[in-house]
């Protein structure tokens, strides 16, 4: 919902751009960090959500570590202010560059993804003379029931380490002295809206955690990624994902050993609402059983819909119109290029203002220039 004096500052600026209302950003931040807070829960912010500085600023000084999947972030991190001793490299593809850089700032822990890494940082840990902290990314085989293109814990996914490797990495790991063993790390999908998928998760998590255990391998951080959904489809009313039942879920139900302290790495959760693409309308054209509303924004901008055909609100921000049904595009050469199709809309035309919500997360993050076009910037609520 956007106020009419804000609507009003929207026609001033060049469209498209990305506008992050920094109260819902602080609001779900403080939330956030109070229901983890009661059980003493580590909270690292998953950055490839959104690495805007300002954004990144706002995360790191309430109190959150950083979770990492390419160097660049890692330095992103870290220039914006999360303590290297809180910052976690997550990938299935490191470079050996990106390794290096990863132990010159001694962050807290690697996540490896096979045997074969786990040798390549011994070795570089080795000419480096460190120690490199590294915990295992495991593949706990639980389905996360969302977009296959965000499914990551399921034995048929690129990531991690399968059960059945286990006896070979503890093997490996005895004989490699530059790794330290830190934690357990679990990360099964985004956009996980059924809170039993993360019941069946804490149960994977508690077998494989006794049997780390009983090895003779006490992890210290037990580490079960992110995930949390959002409510796209009502982004006033739902602007704050249910942190207290979820962080709950795992309250009852993990059972962590000795001083093992259990870490979350939401993403998607902390900024998805926060962030809205605004838009313009260029025409407005009848077709076969359609109308299109063709809009300043294309796919490029945001991805999301033609890759994971996923629904993002929209809203004429400028029309009080009669409702009608849209096909809402963009301008890209490519019929994926669609926001919503029969979208109702208080009637449309050339020059409103058009609002995609929900976009804080995996949006300005996906971008690319596609079609040479220019990135859109972004505008700050407390900027206008
Ligand atoms: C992407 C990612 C996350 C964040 O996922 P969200 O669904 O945005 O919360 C957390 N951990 C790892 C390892 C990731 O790759």
């Amino acid at each position: 919902m956007f106020k009419p004096e804000i609507i009003e500052k929207f026609r001033q600026i060049p469209t498209p751009f990305y506008y992050y209302d920094l109260d819902v950003l602080n609001v779900t931040i403080g939330r956030s960090v109070l229901e983890a807070g009661r059980y003493g829960y580590q909270l690292h912010y998953a950055l490839k959500a959104n690495s805007n500085p300002k954004i990144l600023k706002s995360i790191s000084s309430a109190g959150f570590g950083a979770d990492c999947v390419s160097g660049n972030e890692v330095q992103a991190a870290i220039e914006n202010g999360f303590p290297a001793s809180q910052v976690m490299f997550a990938g299935v593809g490191k470079t050996d560059h990106e390794l290096r850089l990863a132990l010159q700032y001694g962050i807290e822990s690697i996540n490896v993804e096979s045997i074969q890494e786990m040798e390549v940082i011994n070795e570089l840990a080795s000419g480096m003379g460190v120690k490199a902290r590294v915990s295992l990314r495991i593949i706990p085989n639980v389905d996360a029931h969302t977009h296959r293109h965000i499914t990551t814990g399921l034995e048929e996914n690129k990531f991690g380490i399968l059960p059945w490797q286990f006896d070979a990495v503890l093997e490996k790991l005895r004989s490699l002295h530059r790794l330290e063993l830190q934690g357990l790390h679990f990360h099964i999908g985004s956009q996980i809206t059924d809170l039993g998928v993360f019941k069946s998760l804490c149960e994977r998590v508690n077998e494989i955690n006794a049997w780390f255990t009983e090895q003779g391998y006490l992890a210290d951080i037990i580490n079960v990624g992110g995930g949390l959904g959002v409510d796209y489809s009502e982004p006033d009313k739902c602007s704050i994902p249910d942190f207290e039942s979820y962080f709950r879920v795992f309250s009852d139900l993990i059972e962590l050993e000795g001083r093992q302290k259990l870490h979350f790495e939401p993403g998607r959760a902390i900024v998805a609402q926060c962030g809205s693409l605004i838009t313009r309308v260029l025409f407005v054209k009848e077709a076969v059983n359609t109308r299109f509303a063709i809009i300043d924004a294309g796919m490029n901008d945001l991805i999301r819909p033609a890759l994971y055909q996923s629904y993002h609100k929209i809203e004429n921000l400028t029309s009080k119109g009669e409702k009608r049904k849209y096909d809402v595009v963009g301008p890209v050469c490519e019929s994926a290029d669609c926001f919503g199709k029969a979208v109702s809309l208080p009637e449309t035309k050339r020059g409103d203002l058009v609002a995609i919500r929900s976009a804080g997360a995996y949006g300005q993050t996906m971008a690319s220039r596609y079609n040479l076009r220019d990135l859109a910037g972004e505008v700050y609520s407390d900027e206008i």
